[in-house]
């Protein structure tokens, strides 16, 4: 089986030459995105444990945090177009960053990958969920399940204008539990776009833990200490 995917593999490379997804330019072994655009992309730094994107302050609910860049320049682009400009083709390689980054930082001790989902009408509105389709990826690619474990309630107003408190305050009950099975003792991993004051992730986190989860750790696309566009 495996041979023979191989040499289909091989057959595609030569019909459809893979392509850096942000530039076009031919790639040349390198995965999904050229040497260019990569060293474009600032790498988001290893936190100490239990700490925030600021690198000061502690997650509440959240075990861990990791993001693969930080979020601007052509991060920014390839998310704000996953999101907005229907860049579906860039959840693959943002996805394989952040399942490698997890394999080195995080482990794959996990039982259950699930996302930060988006309201119903947000998503009738795109089409899909963008974190939703990095989970999969992230899920396939580390051989760990990927559940849908929450769903958003109430529709909140976009996070950007508001503060750190605000946003607190914004996604309060605003997620609720929609696992098929129950989170028991289960250790779980949140996909995640973009990471900015951890609001999301850690209204997330204490759902899934009120929900009987053993822990929640978070990896994400990219964080955004300090940033206010989300
Ligand atoms: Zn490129």
């Amino acid at each position: 089986m495996r041979i023979w995917e191989l040499i289909y593999g091989g057959v595609l490379d030569i019909l459809f030459p893979q392509k850096c997804v942000f530039c076009g330019k031919l790639l040349d072994g390198e995965p999904d995105i050229c040497g260019k655009c990569r060293g474009a992309m600032e790498k988001f730094p290893e936190l100490p444990p239990n700490t925030k994107p600021d690198g000061k302050s502690r997650l509440q609910f959240l075990d861990s945090f990791i993001a693969v860049w930080y979020y601007k320049g052509k991060v920014r682009d390839g998310i704000l177009g996953l999101k907005f400009r229907y860049r579906v083709d860039y959840a693959l390689p943002l996805g394989r960053s952040v399942a490698m980054k997890v394999l080195r930082e995080q482990g794959t001790g996990f039982d259950a990958v699930t996302w930060a989902p988006v309201s119903a009408l947000r998503r009738l509105r795109r089409g899909y969920d963008q974190s939703q389709l990095l989970a999969r990826t992230v899920g396939k690619e580390l051989g760990i399940p990927v559940r849908r474990l929450l769903k958003k309630q109430r529709h909140t107003p976009a996070q950007s204008r508001l503060t750190t408190e605000g946003r607190r305050a914004n996604v309060l009950g605003a997620y609720c539990f929609a696992g098929k099975q129950s989170v028991a003792g289960k250790r779980i991993l949140l996909i995640d776009d973009v990471f900015t004051t951890g609001a999301t992730a850690e209204e997330c986190a204490r759902v899934l833990l009120t929900a009987g989860a053993k822990s929640v750790s978070c990896a994400a696309v990219a964080a955004a200490p300090g940033h206010s566009d989300k």
